[in-house]
């Protein structure tokens, strides 16, 4: 895959408030007739340095959310040491493009053969596990080695999340006590890591969560080294916007200085969307209409698949000059693969004079969108523009809007 970087090379006067959607305008006067995915390194890195200067322990980036290179930079840049990665594939991207990273191995179920990879070639010294079998697995493949970091995941409630992670990973019930008990033994230093499921709509997650947590500490008996959060930050999006940042990390704070562990334990967390949601947008264009159906040349299987599969709501906006002065309609939209399911219900608020022809901006498509594009029927696009306005909506910056503006109240 090669990118093509056309830097905007924008005069970039950002005198004061939200510049929103003007580089979009001028990539659509360009008229592409592929997908161009938007990239805004201000966004990232904005996001990089709240969670390194403002979350009470370290900040481990989840690389699946989104692997580009150049946006494993920006984090660098920004003050992210660490890295958690799930495949080889992942131990090996990141280990070249950031030779000095700390990676952490946070997949509970991996192959041996990688294993082994990851801790004699790669430096990797930090695993999870949720069983004892795993357990076994990483002390034959590091040869019994004595400088491991452990981390036991554990089952915990997705109940406040948007996305599940609770159902395939995690020990939980009689299987904790002798798990964390062997895995004492066998670490170096002892984690206890959970996922309480992404998009967590309430910090209530992490206090349920850290509850599981102080239960498997007293009733092990063992000493923890490490706590492990997990990801789950949300971001922003239509019909789905979190409290701030702030008061997730505060309950975290809280429930972490509350457990019986030493002073010296590290707190940990592995936000993967937090960090990257705001760092890119797509532009697409309108094939056809159809009442209020809208045929756009990308999808399900491009940038879009949580927009299809899940029900997601992105942000759009209509790139169009002078602004359309048409009243906002709820529109759905058809992506540009030959197949019923490459459908994205919104609904799309978008002005009701869009017709063919037309460019639109889909905002927040950092974390799980350029991540999870394929090549199905010939579609795709690799273009990349790097641009310096702001995104739809933030997180991290009290000046921009938290909440899109043309949202529909369901
Ligand atoms: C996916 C994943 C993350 C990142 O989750 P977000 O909800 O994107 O923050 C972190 N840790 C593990 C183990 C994961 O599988």
């Amino acid at each position: 895959m090669h990118k093509h970087h056309s830097a905007l090379g924008l005069a970039t006067t950002h005198s004061t408030a939200v510049s929103a959607h003007r580089d979009g305008i001028d990539i659509a006067k360009r008229q592409p007739v592929q997908p161009v995915t938007l990239v805004r390194p201000h966004a990232a890195a904005r996001a990089a340095r709240f969670f390194v200067e403002r979350f009470p322990g370290r900040s481990i980036y989840a690389v699946k959310a989104n692997p580009s290179p150049d946006l494993l930079r920006i984090l660098w840049d920004s003050g992210v040491t660490h890295y958690d990665v799930a495949s080889i594939v992942e131990v090996r991207l990141v280990r070249r493009t950031l030779p000095g990273a700390t990676l952490c191995f946070m997949h509970p179920v991996k192959a041996e053969e990688v294993i082994g990879e990851a801790y004699h070639q790669h430096g990797v010294r930090t695993f999870s596990l949720d069983s004892v079998e795993e357990l076994d697995k990483i002390v034959r493949a590091t040869n019994g080695a004595d400088d491991l970091t452990l981390c036991v995941r554990l089952q915990v409630s997705s109940d406040y999340s948007k996305l599940s992670l609770g159902a395939k990973f995690g020990a939980s019930g009689a299987e904790v006590r002798p798990l964390l008990m062997a895995t004492r033994q066998a670490a170096d230093a002892l984690g206890i890591c959970f996922h309480v499921g992404s998009q967590a709509m309430t910090p209530d997650a992490y206090s349920f969560a850290m509850e599981r947590v102080r239960a498997a500490i007293v009733d092990a008996g063992v000493t923890v080294d490490v706590v492990d959060v997990g990801g789950g930050f949300p971001s922003s999006y239509p019909g789905m916007e979190p409290p701030p940042l702030q008061r997730y990390f505060d309950t975290i704070h809280r429930a972490f200085e509350s457990l019986p562990i030493s002073y010296s334990a590290e707190l940990w967390a592995e936000p993967g969307r937090a960090l990257c949601a705001e760092y890119s947008s797509i532009v697409v264009r309108v094939e056809r209409r159809r009442g209020t159906e809208l045929y756009i040349n990308d999808g399900a299987y491009g940038a879009l698949f949580d927009a299809a599969h899940l029900g997601w709501r992105f942000p759009v906006t209509l790139l169009r000059e002078p602004d359309s002065r048409a009243k906002d309609l709820a529109f759905s939209f058809y992506g540009p693969t030959c197949d019923d399911l490459d459908r994205m219900a919104g609904p799309f608020l978008l002005p009701a004079d869009v017709q063919a022809g037309d460019y639109i901006e889909v905002g927040m498509l950092g974390a799980y969108g350029a991540a999870m594009r394929t090549a199905f029927n010939g579609f795709g696009s690799d273009e990349t523009v790097t641009v310096a306005d702001e995104p739809m909506v933030s997180m991290y910056d009290d000046e921009l809007p938290r909440v899109a503006s043309n949202v529909v109240k369901l």
